[in-house]
């Protein structure tokens, strides 16, 4: 008979749980189908989501038709606005306008990155906060620094919280480390970590010794972009591990996090793929949803 294992090799043989994104993912886009079923039911209300595209960049034709499809599935209404790679800053908020001014548009997406030329901060500001799906207006960026429930939250970082939640990572009180402060995903993950009462540190390309600081960590999420950052003496025994990044590198899409090594340390790990990559797209059909729910309610309420 083997000898049971002493606890340092059995720790260094644990493995992680793996947090599903796909699993998760397909959770919410359940929620959000009965939420529009509901709405049309009892509102009358079909949410509608804009699309726009400017030029013919194949992965983000590629995004577009995915989110469209998700739509579909969910009962969502999409319109799709293509626009010739030339098109001009004039044309493009003029198109805004309509969408931003028509009753059957609750979310407005516009696919970035956009075409040279085109300054991608003063367009997304020109879409209406209301209608801002992806989260990425001013105001609904200070909505969210300031901690109001109001704010549209950008999909990524509301996904990472979902996974969070679905992994049952107690978060009160936790300490989390953000490493990444993007407007899209770092900086709006930290405020939500907060608002979830973390003790939050936010780590980014100048931060000193990054792994003497993720190793006090009970929750890491990593959105650095840089392939295996987070290494396995980065994490400390039994954290969260959430790694947003997707690297295409000659080995083929890698993670933030060596998952390999990583998984042996962590209590739980989302992976790349089937992470939070799935949660992307869930949570933009979720702001959609949200977004047309206003609508009803102003009605209601007028
Ligand atoms: P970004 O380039 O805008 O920001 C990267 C951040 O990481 C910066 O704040 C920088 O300071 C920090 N950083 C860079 N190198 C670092 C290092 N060595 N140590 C510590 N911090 C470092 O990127 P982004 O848009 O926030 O995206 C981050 C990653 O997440 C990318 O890999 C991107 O592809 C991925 N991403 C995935 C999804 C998804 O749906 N899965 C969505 C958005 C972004």
């Amino acid at each position: 008979m083997a000898a049971e294992p002493s606890a340092p090799e059995a720790a260094a043989t644990a493995t992680a749980t793996v947090i599903d994104g796909r699993a998760v993912g397909a959770q919410v886009r359940e929620r959000v189908r009965a939420g529009v079923e509901a709405l049309r039911s009892e509102h009358g209300i079909e949410p509608g989501l804009a699309t726009i595209l400017v030029g013919e960049d194949p992965a983000s034709e590629l995004y577009v038709r995915r989110k469209r499809e998700a739509c579909a599935e969910a009962g969502i209404r999409s319109f799709h606005e293509p626009l010739d790679a030339a098109t001009r800053a004039s044309e493009l908020t003029a198109l805004i306008d309509r969408l931003n001014a028509d009753p059957a548009v609750h979310g407005i997406l516009l696919q970035l990155p956009l075409p040279a030329g085109l300054d991608a901060g003063a367009m997304t500001a020109r879409i209406a906060p209301a209608k801002d799906v992806d989260g990425l207006h001013p105001v609904n960026a200070g909505l969210l620094a300031h901690g109001s429930p109001e704010a549209i939250v950008p999909c990524t970082p509301a996904g990472v919280m979902e996974l969070l939640r679905a992994a049952g990572a107690e978060l009160a009180g936790a300490r989390a480390v953000v490493i990444g402060r993007s407007t899209l995903v770092g900086r709006p993950l930290a405020s939500l970590l907060l608002g979830a009462d973390a003790t939050v540190t936010h780590c980014h390309s100048r931060t000193r010794d990054l792994a003497a600081v993720c190793r006090e960590a009970e929750v890491v999420v990593a959105a650095a972009g840089v392939p295996r950052l987070v290494s396995a003496d980065m994490v400390a025994a039994g954290a969260t591990v959430i790694d947003v990044g997707t690297n295409r590198t000659d080995e083929g899409l890698l993670g933030d996090v060596d998952f390999d090594a990583v998984s042996r340390v962590a209590g739980a790990i989302s992976p790349v793929p089937g992470g939070v990559g799935p949660m992307t797209i869930a949570m933009l059909l979720e702001n959609t949803l949200r977004a047309a729910r206003r609508t009803a309610e102003a009605t209601v309420a007028a």
